[in-house]
């Protein structure tokens, strides 16, 4: 058993409000106060030989160990016996994250082999276990509620995660008729007595606004705290506690390809990865800021640019951008809030600057960060983006090719590394396996515009059924994920469709409360 740092680390946050606190802590807190970020105060630095001494390590132990180098203040046998929980059977395969290489020196990482067939169970399957401990290591009076506004993807990851999990109860509101068949049958299906789900009456942004309404009224905050001993938390993507658990793979991956003799350990690689809100490729820079040989960091994105733009010309601006409904909707983002936490650690961590950066992008919708601070990202980061009809010309290109099946997502992330790529061995980042984004899938094999509309009898056959039928005709690529295929038996708990307002939202929190959904162990509504 190797020997696990034992020290703690501190963290500050991005716009200079606090600092001193653990990582106990700031799983808890989410966000601090004044909008910042939090992150480490001491990066840690791997020696060349500590890296090599890990290849032989199963995903939850060195899980385990990345916690500890990272100086996360719980015992290191909960933390591993934590990991173990986490990165355990449910998924469905042994490596957690495995690396298959689909061309010469292109090795795809495969991040969706967890129980909702998407990336962020990565973190979402690890991030509950922690907050349940954080809650105990503090032992605090009130029992938490995590409230979660979706777009699809984070909403059942989220669900499956804290489902059952002491201390903590989840209510997540989706857009309806916003989300694809599959995301609404996996969330209204979702087993747990802790679990809610509501749809609502609108867009995504409506369901975010009234989700942060609700989170600001105070009255409503109170009453909570006073009748149910609840606090509202939000465990989205700015949580340090989900960053942490994606360098990870990170670390998993490079020693994945010295273990197959695929690189000499110390050799460099590249990492391209399909970039929404911005955490999965900083989970990247961070495991190259410790040590693992990254050269190069490719972000990708789609028709929603932003991100792009910004790493080839230093200029972040919204100010004239439309957001585009894409094939990959999980990088439909404009506002990328992960970038903060980037560009503090690329400016010699000075908040003063990230204080007026933010608030330019506030108050003018755009922000250009200095010559040095531009420097710095350019070192490391190179961007392209893919629109949507190439995405999908991609999966069957590499499809056809290689006979390798990617998602949307993935698929956008293959292509800019195709172009940007250079002579180091790279690794394509999937974030989704393809049978959750079938209706898209079915359109890049047949050669169908994305967006037009499919054959009348394909379309019948709804999502998960485009799914099956899918799997039926291309064997290659391989059976639908248990957690998918189950889906079209699993009972529907979860049919209320409310209006979009924060009203509405506040309604459904106390009926679901009256109702008796919050386990709350403690068995508080206090006032009975
Ligand atoms: C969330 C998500 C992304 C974007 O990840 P970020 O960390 O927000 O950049 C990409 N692909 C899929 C399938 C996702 O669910």
């Amino acid at each position: 058993m190797l020997q696990l740092p034992d020290y703690t680390n501190t963290f500050l946050d991005t716009r200079g409000a606090v600092s001193g606190l653990s990582f106990s802590e700031v799983i808890l807190e989410g966000i601090a106060p004044g909008g910042g970020l939090f992150v480490p105060s001491e990066i840690p630095h791997l020696e060349a030989d500590a890296l090599a001494a890990l290849t032989t390590l199963p995903y939850p132990q060195l899980a385990a160990w990345v916690y500890g180098l990272f100086g996360v203040d719980l015992p290191q046998a909960q933390v591993a016996e934590l990991m173990q929980r986490a990165y355990g059977d449910a998924f469905d395969d042994a490596a957690i994250a495995p690396l298959h290489t689909v061309a010469p020196k292109t090795h795809v990482l495969e991040l969706w082999h967890g129980p909702t067939s998407a990336f962020k169970d990565m973190a979402l399957q690890c991030l509950p276990l922690f907050f349940s401990a954080a809650i105990e290591r503090w032992r605090e009076e009130t029992d938490y509620l995590i409230l979660v506004a979706t777009s699809g993807d984070t909403g059942k990851a989220a669900l499956e995660g804290f489902a059952d999990r002491p201390h903590v109860n989840i209510i997540v509101f989706y857009p309806d008729g916003g989300v694809s068949d599959i995301q609404r049958l996996q969330m209204v299906s979702q087993r747990g007595a802790n679990v809610g789900v509501f749809g609502l009456r609108g867009s995504f942004d409506d369901c975010q606004t009234a989700v942060k309404q609700v989170f600001a009224n105070t009255a409503f905050n109170a009453r909570l705290a006073d009748q149910y001993g609840l606090k509202l938390s939000s465990a989205n993507s700015i949580n340090w506690g989900r960053l942490l658990p994606q360098i990870v793979y990170y670390f998993s991956a490079y020693l994945q390809l010295v273990s197959t003799g695929e690189i000499a350990a110390g050799e460099s690689i590249d990492v391209c990865v399909p970039t929404g809100n911005f955490g999965n490729i900083l989970a990247a820079w961070y495991a190259r800021a410790v040590g693992v040989p990254i050269e190069r960091l490719l972000c990708a994105s789609n028709d929603n640019r932003v991100l792009a733009d910004f790493i080839n010309s230093g200029t972040y601006d919204i100010s004239e951008r439309d957001f585009v409904l894409t094939p990959s909707p999980s990088m439909d983002i404009l506002v990328s809030s992960n970038l903060e936490r980037q560009l503090f650690e690329l400016c010699q961590r000075d908040a003063t600057r990230i204080r007026a950066w933010m608030n330019d992008l506030r108050e003018q919708r755009h922000f250009r960060v200095d010559r040095q601070t531009f420097a710095a990202l350019r070192e490391c980061f190179a961007a392209d983006w893919v629109g949507a009809d190439e995405s999908l010309q991609t999966i069957r290109e590499v499809f056809e090719r290689y006979g390798y099946l990617l998602d949307p997502h993935s698929a956008v992330g293959w292509k800019v590394a195709e172009r940007l790529r250079c002579a180091n061995p790279v690794v394509v980042v999937s974030t989704a396996h393809w049978a959750k984004f079938a209706a898209d899938v079915y359109r890049a094999l047949n050669g169908i515009a994305a967006g037009a509309a499919l054959p009348k009898d394909i379309a019948a056959l709804g999502g998960l059924g485009i799914t099956t039928h899918l799997a039926e005709n291309y064997p290659q690529a391989g059976p639908v994920p248990s957690g998918l295929a189950n889906l079209a038996h699993a009972p529907e708990r979860f049919n209320e469709v409310v209006e979009g307002s924060a009203d509405a939202v506040q309604r459904s929190i106390k009926e679901w409360l009256a109702r008796g959904g919050c386990i709350a162990q403690g068995a508080r509504p206090v006032t009975q």
